[in-house]
């Protein structure tokens, strides 16, 4: 369960407990998957909770809007700060963060004209556990990026994650992780790849994946210790020749790959630039160190 009898939700400038949030049952988000989201995440530090990276997050909220003609209402600091007002009245400060855009009713197939937002916090662990990931080369690809707004964080692309997510464990593996339409190595079903090699890092470059937040604060990272980052397109063998790898999310963190296909990447994780890259991450959340 993600909540209990005290749990308060914000809805549409309200607090209120979520069986109070009515969505109604013709909402296109419901029917046709129309709608976006966010995941973030708040960390107790020694400053108090700290949302990482919250402006990042919800402008890339309003960006989703705007890339799908979905009308957003609210002003990104607004948000920030009933953000922290809804952790406070949850008790929390290591929490995950879920904004969510939803629509109204509409059964047509055409762009909405009005939506209502929802936030809901609650504890989790990192998304993919701790441990060294064994990972399987999914059958499913990500998204044809004229097909929709990749770049979007839509709540229909979710279909293709928990397709890839749910092949990958009926298989014995860990997580999936998908190429893309062109057969590059494109990101996992909610995380984005990195690839050690020969002392460098190789990431896929954007358009055909979402811009993870993470991303681009490991490519900072990468460059603040002076690690080289390649961004461009890698086909499978890459990986399977690769020194070591990691995905990053915001619910993932940096969580190490220790097989691709069952083919063992060489390299340790921990003498790999991943663990150099996933200790610097840790702090820079808990506000011990800056970029
Ligand atoms: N790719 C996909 C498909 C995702 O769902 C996520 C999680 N939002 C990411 C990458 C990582 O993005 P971020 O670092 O912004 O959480």
């Amino acid at each position: 369960m993600y909540y209990n009898e005290k749990t308060i939700i914000f809805k549409d400038g309200a607090f209120v407990h979520p069986e109070q949030t009515k969505i109604d049952a013709y909402s296109q988000t419901l029917h046709y998957g129309y709608g976006v989201f966010e995941g973030i995440r708040s960390y107790e530090t020694a400053q108090g909770a700290q949302i990482f990276k919250a402006k990042e997050h919800y402008n890339r909220l309003k960006r989703s809007c705007e890339l799908l003609s979905i009308p957003f209402n609210w002003e990104v600091d607004y948000l920030i700060e009933k953000t922290y007002e809804l952790l406070e009245l949850n008790h929390l400060s290591d929490a995950y963060i879920r904004p969510i855009v939803v629509l109204n009713p509409n059964m047509s197939l055409t762009a909405p004209d009005n939506s209502s937002l929802l936030i809901m916090v609650w504890e989790w662990g990192s998304y993919l556990g701790d441990k060294l990931l064994n990972v399987f080369a999914s059958s499913y690809l990500r998204p044809h990026p004229k097909s929709t707004h990749i770049e979007a964080k839509a709540n229909g692309h979710y279909v293709n994650s928990i397709l890839a997510t749910s092949e990958a464990k009926s298989k014995g593996y860990d997580e999936a992780l998908l190429n893309d339409v062109d057969g590059f190595l494109a990101e996992a079903p909610g995380a984005n790849l990195f690839i050690e090699k020969s002392g460098k890092i190789h990431t896929p470059a954007l358009g055909n994946i979402l811009p993870g937040i993470t991303r681009s604060v490991v490519i900072e990272l990468c460059n603040k210790l002076g690690i080289e980052v390649i961004q461009d397109r890698f086909k499978p063998e890459f990986l399977q020749e690769a020194d070591a790898a990691f995905f990053c999310g915001t619910a993932a963190e940096v969580i190490g790959i220790k097989y691709y296909n069952d083919i063992e990447l060489p390299l340790s994780f921990d003498n790999s630039l991943g663990k150099k890259l996933q200790t610097e991450y840790k702090k820079l959340v808990l506000n011990q160190i800056s970029l």
